[in-house]
């Protein structure tokens, strides 16, 4: 059957173009390999029946500063957005907190008892993010150049500082910390939200990164969808749906069909046919597009020698555990948060970091981990905890910076030994833990990417998220919009900009793209049958 547009892959980012396309009066098929529609947004049962566990993603700030997403009103699909006590929370080994609460004032009146006058420079830097933040992170959710976004930033840059503040976003966040700020807990919350993307901490990008999440944290929270991260994807799957769209799951896209340089169509492993009239939007990382979907004579040499530059972030583990009980802190946090962060240090976290980028299995990873029965009560039965903790293990394994016990191959066994790891980390600063837990799952990369096949290796963001392979370099050089060298053929991955989390963006800008296009074509398609009449008498 025929189709306006095609849309390879349900995960946020293919049902946020489907959905724009839908309500452009498009006719839309989303082909979805997985049982199961929504990517890296979804949840289940399986550690243990009583208990929700988000598969992979489980916080989105992203999603609710979007005004993409917002436009959506999955409200009314059933999406409910809840939020934990506190935002964010960083246990230290002696005993203290650093905590990011909703209401500035708290999470500033926390710091200025540790240490006085953080408290005050915590509400500059809010003040500074009110005045900017929003056209800021328009500029970013935005196709590069942003011209709109980007206009109203510099506009707005002068009231706070001008190109001083330029300077802090450009900073590594160990030093945007360090010229505001004399106590640790800021550093730590904003060091920690940069270690959600996979630049180092002493590296440029890294400032905007911890400034951009710990704002959002400060602003709109890190709201989760209640009952479970796959609500999400459900209302919007739920949405297209209800104005007509398809979708059908277990069914993997094997080629794109090309002709005279157009997507026309695509091909699944069962070997069906599917055209498309107007656009395929590809919800797949680039070097599935380009290095599988695609036949290599579809797609330019440079493209080819370009992709060979492509760097996949590193791989992850994650692990998940149903607690018959709430995580028994030694030193309970002052507000109780729903993400936590795990790491003695700045220090201990950038180590980390830099033992994953050279190729070592962290001794002590930095860990980004979630209560989630504390954030939203129904994900397990009352006075149980469902907790998940994630870090990441580099692409390809050097050697083991701890105890030689973890070779990098990433069995089962392997996966198990580094999730012992894991877990010590926590029994440390909540001892009792363990003899708390009634199951526990560890999905090492291999079993990520079985569940997800853009998750190579374990890659959470669609490629690396340092400078080099942003903006109008990402995924490759002279690629960095959602088009690709063949017409009518669009990445709208993570793979594309602005990148991972869940905001939509990459979604949207492919399915903008398209429209665009459609438009041009519409204008142009008359003069061009002029154009060939006239050669044909
Ligand atoms: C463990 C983990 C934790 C994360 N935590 C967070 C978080 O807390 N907050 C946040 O904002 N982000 C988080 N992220 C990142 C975020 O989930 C991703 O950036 C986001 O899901 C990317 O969306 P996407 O639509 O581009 O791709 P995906 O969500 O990966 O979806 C792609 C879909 O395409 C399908 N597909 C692939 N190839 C084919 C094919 N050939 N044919 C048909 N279908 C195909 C896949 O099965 C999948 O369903 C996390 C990711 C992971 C893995």
């Amino acid at each position: 059957m025929t189709h306006d547009a095609i849309v390879i892959g349900a995960g946020p980012n293919g049902l946020v173009a489907a959905n724009h396309l839908i309500d452009a009066g498009w006719s839309v098929l989303v082909l979805e390999e997985q049982p199961e529609i929504g990517g890296a947004v979804r949840s289940d049962r399986s550690v243990h029946p009583d208990f929700v566990h988000d598969t992979f993603s489980t916080f989105y700030p992203l999603a609710a500063a979007s005004r993409t997403i917002q436009g959506f009103r999955l409200e009314e699909h059933g999406l409910r957005w809840t939020h934990a006590p506190a935002v964010l929370g960083h246990p230290t080994p002696y005993g203290d907190w650093a905590i990011l609460h909703r209401d500035r004032t708290i999470t500033a009146a926390l710091m200025e008892e540790q240490q006085p006058g953080d408290g005050e420079a915590w509400l500059e830097l809010c003040a500074a993010w009110d005045e900017i933040g929003d056209a800021l992170i328009t500029s970013l959710l935005t196709p590069f150049p942003p011209v709109r976004g980007g206009v109203s930033t510099l506009a707005k840059l002068r009231r706070v500082g001008g190109l001083d503040f330029v300077k802090t976003l450009l900073s590594p966040v160990v030093d945007l910390a360090d010229v505001r700020f004399t106590g640790s807990s800021p550093g730590l919350l904003l060091a920690g939200n940069a270690g959600h993307a996979d630049i180092p901490l002493d590296a440029p990008g890294s400032g905007l990164m911890g400034l951009m999440m710990t704002m959002l944290g400060q602003t709109v929270g890190f709201p989760v969808p209640e009952g479970g991260a796959g609500m999400l994807t459900r209302a919007m799957a739920s949405r297209l749906e209800s104005l007509g769209g398809q979708i059908e799951t277990s069914t993997r896209v094997a080629h794109v069909e090309v002709v005279d340089g157009r997507a026309v169509g695509v091909r699944t492993a069962d070997g069906e046919r599917h055209e498309a009239r107007r656009a395929v939007i590809a919800d797949v990382i680039a070097t599935q597009l380009y290095g599988d979907l695609l036949a290599p004579s579809d797609v330019p040499a440079k493209i080819h020698e370009r992709m060979q530059g492509f760097r996949l972030d590193p791989g992850t583990v994650k692990v998940d555990w149903a607690l018959d009980g709430p995580i028994p802190w030694a030193s309970r946090p002052p507000h109780d948060p729903g993400t936590f962060h795990v790491a003695d240090s700045r220090l201990e976290m950038n180590v980390a970091l830099q033992q994953v980028h050279a190729g070592h299995v962290p001794a002590q990873p930095f860990m980004l981990a979630g209560q989630m029965s504390t954030t939203d009560p129904t994900r397990s039965p009352a006075g149980t905890e469902s907790v998940w903790a994630y870090t990441h293990v580099p692409q390809k394994t050097v050697a083991d910076a701890g105890d030689g016990s973890v070779r990098g191959t990433w069995d089962a066994a392997d996966a198990e030994r580094f999730a012992d790891r894991m877990q010590a980390r926590i029994e440390r600063l909540a001892p009792g833990f363990g003899s708390r837990v009634i199951a526990r799952r560890v999905l090492g990369p291999r079993e990520l990417e079985a569940r997800n096949a853009n998750l190579v290796g374990g890659a959470i963001n669609g490629g690396t998220s340092q400078l080099q392979q942003e903006l109008f370099f990402r995924p490759i050089p002279g690629l960095g919009r959602s088009e690709t060298p063949v017409r009518g053929l669009y990445l709208g991955s993570a793979s594309a900009h602005p990148g991972g989390g869940v905001h939509g963006a990459p979604g949207m800008n492919a399915a903008r793209a398209a429209l665009a296009h459609h438009r041009v074509d519409g204008v142009l398609e008359p003069v061009r049958g002029v154009a060939r009449r006239a050669l044909r008498r």
